[in-house]
């Protein structure tokens, strides 16, 4: 970043467009001042008398100018505002706060921005007040990550599972492991300094208990990794089965129950059509795969190939068969695609007399019957889907998942140094080749939450956020 922490930042935080209100931030030791400058208290009691945590009715002006008559300022009032200090440290950024709080338009946003910053202000870069509170000891680095995964979470559970992130679970889960290994670490070193007086601080047995523990820790946060993606950025899943078993009915009713959400993926192509709904608090991306086998050879050869690579990226696929007809080869062909790949069976068309039989699919938990036409077992179908997509993670009161590539990542690499130093540990390797393993762990694990990081780092994670975040 290019200003300094001893700046006094200002920036529009609220979304460009017209809206009932819009707020302009300070933050810096300079905030009440600036404000001071341009808004003035109906109370009109001055801005440095202001008690912390409180609210104000303002006018807000252009800057005043050093003397200036009150018909001057009259003139140039851009808008009546309510004006909210927060002084340091308990404000987000744990710096002196203003914010105010005006009508929400672009011109007059813009033009108390510009006042502020004419009142010596500097403009805010992005995520530069979310880079403070990090800075200042407010968050983490994990937790400043959740603030922008909260604002653009794309459902309940990825909203959910950025809270449980903001409120430090992850960061506690994490710290703890590194904790660990950071005491292994100095008794482990310690024992190599005074190895000539024959002192042990460690035994191996003892050290390869505090690795194993510290391995267990991160390789069960490790694994939570798929389903994070999962609750952050939705499943993609994948609708197969012969035509006429009733798939795009199946789909279309899931859409017009469910909140469809504006995706930016492309919409209707001429064999598989996508659309993005919330089920059960998850995102999931709906391929239907109508319509292959009613077109001619070549295109259906074209629709094939795409069935299959949705199929291949698929997060979990819902095999449909009709339940009012005798199983056909083309259902047993789907059939055994769904007992290898992670999937559901929808026995459509309930409504009607079964002509199934007995024992015609062996699996079992996996076989919801449901009814397009009238919408029976639609919710058993959506809370299976979501069972299969989310163990945890898309329920509120569960465990922590990993949403970020970031964290995944710093995980795999601390895991894979842990088990690197259980194996050395057993093959009783000298404890200077340990500790090397240790330290990477630990770095890896201090990158979550920020113990360690570089200018680069910072960078890279703050220049993602918007300016006013
Ligand atoms: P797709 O080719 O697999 O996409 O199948 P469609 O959704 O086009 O449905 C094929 C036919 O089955 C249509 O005439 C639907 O009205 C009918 N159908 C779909 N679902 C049901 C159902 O649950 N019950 C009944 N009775 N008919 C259904």
């Amino acid at each position: 970043m290019r200003g300094g922490l001893e700046d006094t930042i200002c920036a529009i935080a609220t979304p460009t467009g017209e809206g009932g209100v819009g707020i302009v931030r300070l933050s810096g030791s300079e905030a009440l001042s600036v404000a001071g400058r341009i808004a003035r208290l109906r109370s009109r009691k001055p801005l440095s008398s202001l008690s912390t945590h409180t609210v104000h009715l303002a006018e807000v002006f252009l800057p005043f100018e050093e003397v200036s008559a009150p018909e001057v300022r009259s003139r140039d009032r851009l808008d009546e505002a309510l004006l909210v200090y927060m002084r340091a440290p308990r404000s987000f950024t744990g710096e002196d706060v203003v914010e105010i709080q005006s009508h929400g338009g672009p011109v007059v946003l813009g033009l108390i921005c510009e006042a502020c910053i004419a009142a010596g202000a500097r403009m805010a870069e992005p995520g530069e007040f979310t880079k403070r509170a990090f800075l200042n000891g407010r968050l983490d680095l994990s937790q400043a990550e959740a603030v922008l995964d909260t604002i653009q979470a794309k459902s309940k559970a990825a909203l959910l599972a950025a809270q449980r992130q903001l409120r430090g679970e992850l960061s506690h889960e994490v710290e703890a492991a590194r904790s660990v290994l950071l005491m292994a670490m100095a008794q482990v070193e310690a024992g190599i300094d005074f190895v000539e007086e024959d002192m042990t601080f460690l035994s191996r047995e003892e050290l390869l208990g505090v690795l194993t523990k510290a391995w267990e820790i991160v390789h069960r946060l490790e694994a939570t990794r798929l389903e994070g993606k999962i609750v952050r950025d939705g499943a993609k899943v994948v609708i197969l089965g012969r035509p006429n078993v009733g798939k795009s009915s199946l789909m279309n009713r899931l859409l017009k129950e469910n909140r469809s959400i504006v995706t930016d993926v492309p919409g209707t192509t001429r064999d598989v059509i996508e659309e993005t709904v919330e089920l059960s608090g998850v995102v999931v991306r709906l391929v239907d795969t109508a319509g292959i086998r009613e077109t001619s050879d070549v295109v259906e050869q074209e629709g094939v190939k795409r069935t299959n690579a949705a199929r291949e990226s698929a997060d979990l696929i819902l095999v449909v068969v009709d339940g009012s007809d005798p199983l056909t080869s083309e259902d047993r062909e789907v059939l055994r695609l769904a007992k290898t790949e992670k999937s559901l069976v929808l026995v459509n068309k309930c409504d009607l007399p079964s002509k199934l039989g007995e024992g015609w699919c062996e699996l079992g938990e996996r076989v919801i019957c449901v009814s397009a036409k009238s919408g029976e077992g639609l919710d058993s179908v959506r809370e299976a889907i979501r069972r299969q997509l989310v163990s945890a993670g898309g329920d509120a009161h569960n465990a922590v998942v990993v949403t970020s590539v970031r964290h995944g990542a710093a995980l795999r690499r601390a895991a894979e140094a842990l088990k690197h130093s259980i194996e050395s540990a057993k093959e009783g390797f000298p404890c200077e080749v340990i500790t090397v393993d240790l330290r990477e762990a630990a770095d890896a694990l201090g990158e979550i939450t920020g113990s360690i990081s570089s200018d680069d780092v910072l960078e890279r994670i703050f220049s993602s956020f918007c300016i006013g975040k």
